[in-house]
């Protein structure tokens, strides 16, 4: 059961299926454009939308709004250095403002970043400063029906290669993403994560963390790696803080507040040069972008989110919606981790080709039939048309994320999911493809139109 009670609430709106139906094509089939007071349960994504305790609400109002050497920084300082272990901690308003500052400061032009697998903002903060990033997923992430449990790890032998024969171009940092978001959520052992550390001291490369996910990444490897079951999840994340030089780390996600993130390092010269950015475009170092109000919840967030209590109610949660949506007839990415689960709308509507978005017609579907916003992963968030609206690259898997906000939904919310998804499996020939009437060059996702195509 949940280790808490509730103490404040929020109505959800309640809309009837006209009103859901006007609404999708007000806004051309894209979800995003919807007001969230035409959502029932917002599943669209687990950052920034989890509920603060008590105990971060009362934290929040003794912050100290100072603008420089405010109380609430070095709170917040003390315990992320105790949490991680670095020397130099600065804090940033989120997650991919870390990045940019980390990966300005880090990379030159023409250095190649590699990872378990890059979560989009920070390819795009690799990219942006004229750097190749190169995924190097495990083997087994590619069966998604594989109960293996550590399958966000990274791929060791193709890491080996990479770091001996890097060619032209010098790598010049291994991220590790724990837990793997862009590879379904799926946890990195302690195993892989000291297998890596190795190899970039062996060849004289930092490691850093992106930790936006570091205690339910903690938790998995209590719950299934080898002599790690007697550990507390706290122990577990000291343990990968220490084997790394440094982190990125968005509080949205396991810090449970609505904003927030912060770079931590044991290089001392290269915190000095990337607090200078941080000053120039986020803010003087003991804000970085945030009050001190947020400096403050965020240093109680990161303490309550290690709790075995919370996580096990949080993976608890994740298994029993799982189970729910297997119990349905429907397929999802195995095993299910702790943030999110993940669709496989291919497989549900093989009538859908890719070009038609199996995923983005289930997203559209589970709206319609129970107010439900999820996203789409698949050939509309990965794929690419020519000129002519022709596909001419899809996604290797259609899938649709169901995000899980923290402390946020119960079993009986989740139960309505699955719910509808039970309505559309028993008659999936009903659900129809879209076609995009219109997509800007860049992560069109945000901001497509779409049209419906009867089958
Ligand atoms: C969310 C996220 C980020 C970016 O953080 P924001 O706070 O959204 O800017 C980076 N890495 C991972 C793994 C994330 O999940």
């Amino acid at each position: 059961m949940e280790p808490y009670r509730i103490k404040v609430v929020e109505p959800i709106p309640l809309l009837t299926r006209e009103q859901r139906e006007a609404a999708l094509a007000r806004v051309q089939y894209n979800l995003f454009d919807l007001r969230a007071d035409e959502v029932t349960i917002d599943l669209l994504s687990d950052s920034g939308t989890g509920a603060l305790s008590a105990e971060q609400l009362a934290a929040g109002s003794i912050g100290d709004e100072s603008y420089a050497g405010s109380r609430s920084f070095y709170r917040f300082r003390e315990t992320v250095a105790e949490l991680t272990g670095y020397a130099h901690i600065l804090p940033a308003h989120q997650g991919r403002a870390a990045e940019r500052i980390l990966f300005s400061t880090l990379l030159e032009p023409g250095d190649t970043v590699v990872s378990n697998t890059h979560f989009d903002t920070t390819r795009a903060n690799v990219e942006l400063r004229g750097c190749t990033a190169i995924d190097l997923p495990c083997p087994e992430a590619k069966n998604l029906d594989s109960r293996e449990p550590f399958k966000g790890n990274i791929d060791l032998e193709a890491l080996e290669r990479i770091l001996a024969n890097p060619g032209d171009s010098r790598v010049a940092v291994v991220v590790m993403t724990i837990t793997n978001n862009g590879g379904g959520g799926q946890p990195v052992s302690m195993r892989n994560l000291k297998q890596t550390a190795e190899l970039c001291r062996r060849f004289g490369v930092p490691m850093i963390l992106d930790a936006a996910r570091f205690a339910e990444n903690a938790w998995l490897v209590t719950r299934n790696e080898e002599g790690y079951r007697d550990r507390t999840p706290r122990q577990v994340a000291e343990e990968a803080f220490a084997l790394a030089d440094g982190c990125v780390m968005s509080a949205k996600k396991d810090g449970i507040v609505h904003i927030g993130g912060f770079i931590g390092l044991n290089d001392a010269e290269l915190a000095k040069r990337c607090n200078q950015l941080l000053i120039a475009t986020e803010g003087f170092s003991t804000y970085g972008g945030l009050a001190g109000r947020d400096l403050d919840m965020i240093a109680v967030g990161l303490k309550e989110v290690t709790d075995p209590a919370y996580l096990a109610e949080r993976a608890d949660s994740a298994a029993y919606l799982a189970q729910r949506i297997r119990d349905v007839g429907v397929d999802i990415l195995e095993p299910p981790g702790l943030h999110a689960l993940y669709v496989n709308a291919g497989r549900l509507l093989p009538h859908i080709p890719p070009h038609r978005f199996p995923g983005h017609s289930l997203v559209c579907h589970l709206y319609l039939n129970g107010g439900i916003r999820s996203a789409e992963l698949g050939s509309l968030y990965l794929g690419e048309e020519d000129e002519d609206g022709n596909q001419t690259k899809s996604a290797p898997f259609e899938l649709i994320r169901l995000a899980l906000p923290r402390r946020v939904y119960t079993r009986s919310h989740y139960d309505h999911v699955a719910a509808t998804l039970e309505q559309i499996a028993k008659n999936p020939e009903s659900v129809h493809g879209y076609r995009i009437v219109e997509a800007p060059a860049i992560l069109r996702h945000f901001s497509l139109k779409l049209a419906p195509v009867p089958n």
